[in-house]
């Protein structure tokens, strides 16, 4: 079968086979993504309209007990200064974004070990407490089951942990021996069975990623069925292993993400700061290719540039409302209107095509 061919099976059965993903992945050319990109579109304004949600990210730690190769804020890395928001901090940044309309609070840092249980369970339950409209999105990482499960009962709702590769070979070759695909994989199944919107993903374009990697992380992907899909280009940062390496291509990402939504017509799939970072335009490629959340940063000024994940990242010398400015105005330009609202994953109760 032509790649065209494959993309109209995934628009009919939303699956495809190993081979056939490994096909796609490795012969593609302009005209097969650009059919993906306006299928996934199409599908995309059929469920949602025109319409963007707009979650604010609260990065209130870069403190990190991980040493993942391709990280900025990994333990090894001696040449970034270290900072954690305190509750106070965190909660003003979540009164900001409220006063613009947010009504999702993504808080999201490196593993650290300050943040006990009991800690992010009081700060969760004062988010709660006090915007009882909005959700609490977490992204903090690898924990034992019990702890999130604190966490939902505290009042988080959705969780966001890219599973980053499905293959335990090249998880092995991205992560430090104590780091294991099987965890992580354990995770997000605990995260969904307890209750979670959960959020997986990978970036494209790390080091020996190959098409096969990709297709395996389709097949985790269908399996698992997430709410939420974060999907962004590799970026190398100066102080890792990975400095050398190649960023991933911006074509294979926008793939990536129209046939996530081909696969999940219903899924929450945000237009990546990576993705926006390696493009002026990015962020709105990603929206024609299917995305429908943009996640605009409502950390203080002061530590944006501490937390760099991978070099250039865009938006970390402005303010939050600059940040909210610019993206509104991105997404207007496209015709899209930015919505207010939790934005809940919905199931789709008729077949979309
Ligand atoms: N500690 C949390 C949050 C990690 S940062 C966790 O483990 O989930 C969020 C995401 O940023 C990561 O999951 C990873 O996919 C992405 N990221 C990290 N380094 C990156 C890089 N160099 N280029 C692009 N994305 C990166």
């Amino acid at each position: 079968m032509t790649n065209i061919q494959l993309i109209d099976k995934l628009i009919e059965k939303r699956e495809l086979d190993e081979a056939e993903w490994t096909q796609v992945f490795s012969t593609y050319d302009q005209a097969d993504l650009e059919y993906a990109m306006r299928e996934a579109h199409r599908i995309a304004i059929g469920r949602f309209g025109k319409k963007i949600y707009f979650r604010g990210i609260v990065e209130f730690t870069n403190i990190c007990r991980n040493d993942c190769y391709y990280c900025g804020i990994r333990c090894s890395n001696h040449n970034i200064q270290r900072y954690r928001l305190d509750e106070e901090d965190i909660l003003n940044c979540c009164r900001d974004g409220y006063e613009h309309g947010f009504r999702t609070f993504v808080l999201q840092g490196g593993e650290d070990p300050y943040f006990t249980k009991e800690k992010m369970c009081g700060i969760v339950r004062d988010i709660h407490d006090e915007f009882p409209d909005c959700a609490v999105t977490l992204s903090i990482g690898e924990l034992d089951r019990d702890y999130y499960q604190a966490l939902y009962d505290a009042g988080a709702s959705r969780y966001l942990l890219r599973h980053e590769t499905a293959d335990p070979e090249h998880y092995s070759m991205l992560h430090p021996q104590k780091m294991s695909c099987e965890n992580r994989k354990r995770c997000l199944r605990d995260l969904k069975e307890i209750g979670f919107q959960t959020g997986a993903g990978i970036m494209i374009g790390t080091p020996h990623q190959k098409p096969e990697h990709i297709a395996k992380d389709m097949i985790f992907m269908h399996d698992l069925r997430p709410e939420m899909i974060g999907l962004g280009p590799f970026i190398p940062h100066k102080d890792t292993p990975f400095r050398d390496e190649p960023r991933g291509s911006v074509d294979t990402t926008l793939l990536v993400i129209a046939l996530c939504r081909i696969m999940f017509p219903d899924a929450l799939i945000p237009s990546t700061t990576a993705l926006g970072t390696v493009e002026a335009e990015g962020r709105q490629k990603g929206v024609l290719a299917g995305c429908n959340v943009v996640m605009p940063n409502l950390s203080p000024m002061e530590v944006r540039k501490k937390y760099m994940l991978y070099d250039g990242k865009v938006g970390t010398d402005m303010s939050a409302e600059a940040g909210i400015t610019a993206l509104r105005a991105q997404m207007e330009e496209i015709g899209y209107e930015v919505v207010v609202g939790r934005g809940d994953f919905k199931a789709s109760e008729g077949e979309i095509k």
